[in-house]
Formats: structure tokens, sequence, C-alpha cells
């Protein structure tokens, strides 16, 4: 199989449509079997639950070539059952799980071509997502759904080694109590545009959203969670209104079984931040950015591990999770899923 003629180390963040995504539809109550296919576009009903209601989830994950030259995936089954709970919370038939994983795999090894190779820093993101495809039009869930993965190659997160950004506690709120704050859906998206354009006119590389009830704790960013290193402790935010993230659960295994520290999932009031020694945002993209200072209306949080390079602690989480993923340090039992 011979790769693909692209500079792999200045690949963006941005769209390239690869040769084949894996599409399911489902019609009168059941998915069908499921296929890889050609045709990059979608069309659909001018009238179809997705462009009138939003009824819409996502998930993120990535697919990369080891230190051996497998192809693998990272944990794709806390994908597959994340989306079953982002879907049923919008009355959409969860695509069932086993699916998702194999489906998953064939998609990637049908692009094996679009896989960038080891040492690259770039990585296949692969792109699950489901939409109402029938028309509605009196507010009510669709029948009929499309399941697809996308994928396509993306640059190394960092270009130059990872610099602390600067945030901002956001002048929005994200998720409501009892909401959909804890799902992956194109609605929590589509709401923080506004906040996000605004935040970067002003200077700031993310909104940090507090508990839209009483605006006293730390929730999350608009697309990732946050974690803290206080001493010994590893501290990350315990709330019904976050997207459980994978990147996030994976760092509390690794803080604990790997480097010894004492880990805290609890409430982390706003008062708190000054009392950090280190910070960072988790997520698929980047696996860990670290936050080098926080802005709360004109008080100005900043860590003890400044503003350029990442604090002691979060590096040697960050060291060990990328060398669990890559293959030079070993995993967890079913952490990596072989898919070449
Ligand atoms: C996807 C996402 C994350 C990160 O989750 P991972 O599973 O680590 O990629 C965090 N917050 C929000 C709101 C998200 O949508």
């Amino acid at each position: 199989m011979e790769k693909k003629n692209i500079d792999w180390g200045s690949l963006g963040f941005n769209y390239i449509a690869t040769d084949k995504r894996y599409v399911s539809n489902f019609k009168n109550g059941a998915w069908d079997e499921g296929a890889l296919i050609d045709d990059p576009t979608i069309t659909m009903t001018e009238c179809a639950g997705v462009l009138q209601y939003s009824q819409s989830v996502f998930e993120g994950l990535k697919a990369y070539t080891t230190e051996d030259g497998s192809i693998v995936c990272f944990r794709p089954d806390l994908n597959a059952s994340r989306m079953a709970d982002s879907a049923r919370r919008l009355e959409m038939p969860p695509f069932p799980e086993d699916r998702f994983v194999e489906a998953v795999k064939q998609v990637v090894a049908a692009n094996e071509a679009w896989v960038p190779p080891y040492g690259s820093g770039a990585t296949l993101y692969i792109r699950p997502f489901m939409f109402g495809s029938d028309a509605v039009i009196g507010v009510k869930p669709a029948t009929e759904y499309q399941f697809r993965i996308l994928v396509t190659p993306v640059g190394p997160y960092f270009k130059g080694g990872a610099k602390p950004i600067s945030i901002k506690i956001a002048d929005y709120d994200r998720a409501a109590p009892r909401g959909t704050g804890h799902i992956k859906a194109g609605l929590n998206y589509a709401m923080s545009l506004h906040a996000i354009v605004e935040a970067h006119k002003q200077g700031f590389a993310e909104n940090l959203y507090p508990d839209s009830a009483t605006r006293t704790k730390v929730e999350e960013t608009g697309g990732a969670n946050i974690i803290f290193i206080k001493g010994n402790k590893f501290v990350t935010v315990g709330s019904p209104t976050i997207l459980p993230s994978i990147t996030r659960r994976s760092l509390e295994y690794v803080a604990e079984k790997y480097l010894g520290l004492e880990v805290e999932e609890r409430d982390v009031p706003l008062t708190e931040l000054p009392e950090f020694d280190e910070a960072g945002l988790c997520g698929t993209a980047a696996v860990i950015s670290p936050v080098g200072k926080i802005t709360n209306g004109d008080q100005e949080i900043c860590f003890p591990s400044g503003m350029e390079k990442m604090g002691p602690t979060i590096q040697k989480l960050y060291d060990t999770l990328t060398g669990i993923q890559m293959g030079r340090i070993e995993a967890p039992e079913g952490w990596i899923c072989k898919i070449k």
C-alpha cells in the first residue's frame, strides 16, 4: 500500500476528503447492514430533522501509526458508548456499540493510504456522526437517521512545542442544569460560536465556562475538559453538565497508576484557581494544552508553571499518555485497538 503524497508535518486541522466513508441508514425501525462508499456528499430532503431542529450527535477519535508500524486507535469502545448516550438524550436510535467499533476499523483500513506515518506528529482524525434525515416540520424526532464516519488526516496539534495558552472565564453560559452539556451534540457547539469569536477578538484562546446555575464553579471549555495540579494531587471537575472526556478519564488512570498522584474528581470553586500549580485542557485533538493564565473579569490568575512551557507534572502526564498511545509504554488492557 502506497501512502498519499502529503507533507504530513505541515497539515493543519482542516477537512480533506479521503477515499472512503462508512454509511448506515436507519429506516422502518432498523439499521441497515452499512457500507463503505465513495461519495463525500449527502443528498436529503430540505425538511430533514437535522436541518430544522438540529437533531445530530457526533464523536471524535484518532487513528495513527505506532512505533512498530501498526495502525491503531485509542479506546473506541468508549466513543461508541458515549455516542449511544448522546443519541438517547436526543431521542435518536443508538448505533449498536459493537458495530460502531467494527465500522471505525473498516473505514480506517479502507483509508490506510491516508494514515500518517509514525513520527510525523500527524494523525487520521475519525469523525463518527449521526443525524435525523427524513422530513420533520412539527417538533418531533425524525423516523429515519444516517450514521456516518468520515476520516481526514490532520497535522500535529502543536507545531514547534506546546506553548501555554491564556483563557478567560466565559461571559456566557454553556450548559443548563439537567440540560445537554454531558452529550456530544452539535447544538452545544452552535451556541458556543458567538462566545468563542468574541473571546478570540479579546485575545483569549478559549472560554472557560462556569456552572450556569451559580457561576461560582469551574466546568469546562467549549470543547475540552480542564485539569489541575496541586502538589501531589491531580484535580478534575466532577459535574453532571460537562462532557465525559475520554482523555480526561484516561489521564485520571495514568495519574494514579503510572505516576502515583492522588486523583480528586470534585467541585472546583473559581476561588480555588489561584491555589493550583498547573492547569491544562484535555481532549482528543491536543491530548493536553497547557494553560498559563486564566482571566476572570479584572482578576488574572497566573499559574506558577508560567507562559513558556508545560508545567512539570502535566508534561509527565502528557508524555506518559502519548507514550501509551504510540506504543512506547505498555498500555492498560483494552486501551489500544489494533486495526492493521
Ligand atoms: C469532545 C469534547 C471533549 C473532549 O473529549 P475527548 O473524549 O477527550 O476527546 C471535552 N468537552 C467537550 C464539550 C467535548 O465536546
